[in-house]
C-alpha cells in the first residue's frame, strides 16, 4: 500500500523552490488533478490536469468524487478520491501539495497520511521574500501575509513535521530526512515491507 505525505506552507516559504530542489519525480508519485482552466499551450488532458467545465466540475463534487477543492485565481482546481486511491493501491510515495484545508481532509479520509509543514525563518523574511516577487500587488502580498499567519496556526495544531526554511540546502535535506523516517514508521514499514518480514520470521 501507497502512502499519502501532504505538504502546506504559505506563500513565499520557498515550497516550490526546495521541491524543485529534490529529484521529485523519482521520490514521490503525483496525483492529476482536475481544473476548470483551459490547458496551457503543451499541457495534456489526463497527463497535466484533467481539463473539464465548470459544470462538469460542479456535477463531480455534487457527487462526493473530490478530497478536496480550491479556488485559485477564478478556476476550480480539485483532486479526486479515485486518483488517490489508484495511487494507494500500488507502493508508492504520493505528495499532495494542499492548504491547510486540503491537508485536513486528506488526515480525516486517509489517517495513515504524514502532514510537513514547511515555515519561513522569521515573519519579517517572509514579508520581504513575498514583497521581493515583482509579480505581486501590495494587496496580494498583505493578503498572503495574512493568511500565513493562520496556515502556521493549523501547522501547529496539525503537521506532523516541520521544516523550517532558513538555509535552502538544510531544508532540502531536512525535507529528504523526513521522507525516508516515515519510510521506517511502523505502520508504513510493516505494510510495505511485508514479503521481507515474512521471509525474516519464516527462516529465524
Ligand atoms: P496552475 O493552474 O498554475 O497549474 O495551478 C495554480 C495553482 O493551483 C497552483 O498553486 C497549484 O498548486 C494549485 N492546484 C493545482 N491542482 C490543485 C488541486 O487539485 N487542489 C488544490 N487545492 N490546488 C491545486
Amino acid at each position: 500500500m501507497g502512502q499519502i505525505i501532504t505538504l502546506t506552507a504559505p506563500s513565499g516559504a520557498g515550497k516550490s523552490t526546495i521541491l524543485g530542489r529534490l529529484n521529485s519525480k523519482k521520490l514521490f508519485t503525483f496525483s492529476v488533478s482536475v481544473t476548470t482552466r483551459a490547458p496551457r499551450e503543451g499541457e495534456e488532458d489526463g497527463v497535466d490536469y484533467y481539463f473539464v467545465s465548470e459544470e462538469k466540475f460542479h456535477s463531480l463534487l455534487s457527487e462526493g468524487k473530490f478530497l478536496e477543492t480550491a479556488i485559485v485565481h477564478g478556476n476550480f482546481y480539485g483532486t479526486l478520491f479515485s486518483e488517490v486511491d489508484q495511487i494507494l493501491s500500488t507502493d508508492a510515495t504520493l505528495l499532495l501539495e494542499l492548504n491547510p484545508e486540503g491537508a485536513s481532509n486528506a488526515k480525516a479520509y486517509y489517517p495513515t497520511s504524514v502532514a510537513i509543514m514547511i515555515l519561513p525563518p522569521s515573519y519579517e523574511l517572509l514579508s520581504e521574500r513575498l514583497k521581493g516577487r515583482a509579480t505581486d500587488s501590495v494587496q496580494v502580498v498583505q493578503k498572503r501575509l495574512s493568511a500565513a499567519r493562520g496556515e502556521i496556526k493549523w501547522g501547529i495544531d496539525n503537521a506532523d513535521y516541520f521544516i523550517i526554511n532558513a538555509q535552502l540546502d538544510q531544508a532540502v535535506e531536512d525535507f529528504e530526512n523526513i521522507i525516508n523516517i516515515i519510510k521506517c514508521k511502523h505502520s508504513v514499514f510493516v505494510e510495505n515491507n511485508k514479503k521481507y518480514l515474512e521471509e525474516l520470521t519464516n527462516i529465524m
